[in-house]
């Protein structure tokens, strides 16, 4: 029999992450839009009749099942980002939960990675990358990495031979993470830096470095390449489906077609560098023997 705790507390991280994505999609919608507050105004509302949303109307996935997806006053559908929002900010809360505990790492990686979703929704909508959501993030991620040292941040080898020299580790976990920021930021500026000198034209946005420099903060600079190369290869794999499916709108008017938000991608990559990273890691080694 499992204790009390062993079951209420993944609940109750599961059901903490349900509120917080609710939060999350309030962000989302609000944050880059101007003139409007996060508590400004107080109640949530719909963006197509402006009715107040009443707090049943609120609950995290079920009212939007409840409702069919479709507002209480106007009837006009409601986006599926918000539940999906829910959802993901839920099982990414639960999977924190069982890896970190209920411990000072488990609030912090929750709000990088609550950060990197709002980011990826944002950015998806809107081809903007609020600072507003990257800066502190950033700081945060470095204060991580003094208060909880972690090797990985700069790579076992230099871990242990720093160690070995009386470094202390807290100085190196966040040498790892600054130097995971250096290569991230560095990196996309001067891949955008090339591609507008050599095409003439901007072929990344403005958040697109800092973002990856924010991921190279929580995930250290060995994770940089893998990402690069991960939201490469998923970005050509999605471009190639909407081609498929004739959903690639390509009647824009643009040089150069279509632009795609390029931080969903990194996101995603991220994501998946964070969950699977060292067991990508062995596979690709393995490949070698
Ligand atoms: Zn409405």
């Amino acid at each position: 029999m499992p204790g009390f705790l062993e079951v209420a507390l993944p609940i109750a991280a599961f059901a903490l992450g349900l509120a917080l994505g609710s939060f999350l999609n309030v962000v989302i919608f609000r944050l880059p839009r101007v003139g409007l507050a996060l508590d400004k105004p107080r109640r949530s509302f719909c963006p197509n009749c402006q009715a107040q949303i009443s707090w049943f109307d609120n609950i995290p996935v079920f009212s939007w099942l409840f409702l069919r997806g479709r507002c209480r006053s106007c009837r006009e559908p409601i986006s599926w980002r918000y539940p999906l929002v829910e959802l993901v900010a839920a099982f990414l809360s639960l999977y924190v939960f069982q890896a970190e505990g209920l411990t000072i790492r488990y609030f912090f990686i929750l709000y990088f990675l609550l950060a990197l979703t709002a980011i990826a929704f944002i950015d998806l909508e809107l081809m903007v990358i609020p600072d507003l959501l990257v800066l502190p993030t950033i700081l945060l991620g470095l204060i991580l990495a003094v208060v909880s040292p972690t090797p990985n941040l700069l790579g076992g080898y230099f871990w242990l031979k720093l160690l070995s020299l009386g470094w202390n580790e807290r100085v190196i976990s966040l040498m790892g993470s600054i130097a995971g920021f250096a290569l991230g930021f560095g990196t996309l500026y001067i891949v955008a830096f090339l591609y507008k000198t050599f095409r003439g034209r901007t072929g990344l946005g403005d958040g697109d470095p800092p973002l990856l420099g924010l991921i190279g903060v929580y995930l250290g600079w060995i994770s940089i390449f893998p990402v690069l190369f991960l939201s490469t290869a998923i970005a050509l794999m999605s471009v190639g489906v909407l081609i498929v499916l004739g959903r690639f709108p390509t009647k824009t008017g643009q040089p150069g077609g279509q632009p795609i938000p390029y931080g969903p991608f990194l996101v995603l990559a991220a994501l998946v560098w964070h969950f699977f990273g060292s067991k990508l890691l062995w596979w690709y080694l393995g490949l070698f023997g």
